[in-house]
């Protein structure tokens, strides 16, 4: 489940189901999209808009089994999504609350204390359960005796049946190490100004970042402070591998090699959460990257301190380790392929001109596209030959491909749109739009013809 801005205006709530396997991470195509809502992310809304949908998967979770045909399977079903969502599923307030942890009662002020034993956070006493979000909700306990409980779970699935996702934990753990490398880079400058040493090392640090590849700049936003160009999860990838051995000049030295370690350590973690290899030791790598992160601070770096412990950092610590070893890693349950699904959705709904019903259009597109997978051939194994193709050719076929791809959703999207004009022309009056539909059993209020026609196209493909 996600959300996903699809213009300044609008945006879009996905859920999608995948069935899970062993041995193969999920592409969007794996996804089958269950519905699409225009509409803020909220308790109330998703509440609203998703409660029957969300009656079917409460009533097949506490089923346990379903049955195809004469065939029963048993089933049981993981629920992902960012934070935010996890939260707003579970009746929790935002990651800004003392009480933020999805999965656990951990308070912010114990979020960068690292002495707490693996499992203490799985414990009976710390665990989040639905019998006691719902009992909180119902109490209507306030501040912290409500343990950042704001309303009644909307899904009757346990918090362990929430699976931290690798995306999310990537991209907002790196925002913090690139903003803390920015203000480390910033402050150095600042020294040299007043001690008239170099001052370029804000300059170095965007070349560095540039170097990897990426599309990168720094610039003083309205309200004084900096800000960067937002990087994509392949972005933060390339990041992570390249980045660290680049970060020589541009940082304060009494600290550099520290934060250089930090990023490396990150990189291995992320690589171990993903594969699920070394979980047996993961526990004690992530509770030293925090331990090593606080150390930072302490040696007078800003963004570094136990406060700056976010709701991510301590979910790697204290939750992820406990998933790896329970369902090996965690790429499986990747939040990849439904961010392509919210890309696929995004783009089609920029490239529709009519906006009248943009989340049937979507998905519609969203179905065509898992029609089309099922017939997908499966990729045959090959050995890379030709060098200059694999370094640049073949990423101007992949765009070409791309764009061709679109073009074809377009097409299909534009014919169908065509159909439905065909079948309703622009030239009917709104009498005669009004009496076709009355035959089909359709009343409406609506009077603006533009909006009728649409409605008798809609009913009538
Ligand atoms: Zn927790």
């Amino acid at each position: 489940m996600d959300g996903a801005r699809v213009s300044k205006v609008s945006n879009f709530v996905t859920v999608s189901f995948t069935i899970l396997t062993d041995s193969v991470s999920q592409t969007h195509t794996d996804q089958k999209v269950l519905a699409i809502v225009n509409c803020d992310e909220n308790h109330d809304n998703v509440k609203k808009c998703f409660g029957p949908l969300f009656d079917e998967i409460n009533e097949l979770s506490s089923a346990g089994v379903i049955t195809v045909g004469e065939e029963s399977y048993n089933i049981e079903i993981m629920v992902g999504g960012d934070m935010k969502f996890i939260q707003l599923l579970l009746g929790l307030n935002g990651s800004i609350g003392t009480y933020a942890c999805p999965w656990c009662k951990v308070a912010k002020d114990n979020r960068g204390d690292m002495t707490f034993p693996e499992g203490y956070y799985h414990t009976l006493e710390m665990l989040r359960t639905i019998q006691e979000i719902s009992d909180l909700a119902s109490t209507g306990k306030s501040g912290k005796q409500s343990f950042g409980v704001t309303g009644k779970p909307l899904l009757n699935i346990e918090p362990i049946r929430y699976v931290p996702d690798e995306l999310h934990l990537l991209m907002r753990i790196t925002d913090v190490l690139l903003r803390n490398l920015i203000d480390d880079a910033r402050s150095k400058d600042e020294y040299g100004r007043l001690t008239g040493q170099s001052c370029d090392n804000l300059d170095i640090l965007v070349k560095a970042i540039q170097s990897c590849g990426l599309t990168f700049k720094i610039w003083n936003a309205k309200n004084g402070d900096l800000d960067w160009t937002s990087l994509s999860g392949n972005d933060k990838k390339t990041l992570l591998r390249e980045l660290p051995d680049k970060l020589f000049f541009c940082l304060h030295e009494d600290t550099r090699d520290r934060v250089v370690s930090l990023w490396k350590e990150f990189s291995a973690i992320y690589s171990a959460l993903c594969s699920g290899e070394g979980a047996e030791i993961l526990f004690e790598t992530t509770c030293q990257f925090i331990q090593n992160f606080i150390q930072i601070g302490q040696l007078k770096r800003h963004g570094y301190h136990p406060s700056n412990v976010t709701p991510y950092m301590h979910v790697l610590a204290y939750h992820v380790p406990f998933f790896v070893k329970r369902y090996g890693g965690l790429s499986k349950f990747s939040g990849q392929g439904v961010e392509k699904t919210n890309d696929v959705i995004k783009q089609v709904h920029q490239m529709r001109s009519s906006k009248s019903d943009p989340t049937t259009d979507a998905l519609l597109v969203r179905k065509r596209i898992e029609v089309s997978s099922a017939v997908t051939r499966k990729p045959r194994q090959y050995t890379k030959q030709n060098d200059s193709y694999w370094c640049s050719g073949i990423k101007s076929r992949r765009d070409a491909k791309r764009w061709k791809f679109f073009e074809e959703m377009k097409q299909v999207d534009d014919a169908y749109h065509g159909k439905q004009n065909e079948i309703v022309p622009d030239t009917m009056s709104v009498i005669e739009i009004k009496d076709k539909l009355a035959k089909l059993g359709v009343r409406t209020k609506l009077r603006k013809k533009e909006k009728l026609l649409q409605l008798l196209r809609d009913v009538s493909v």
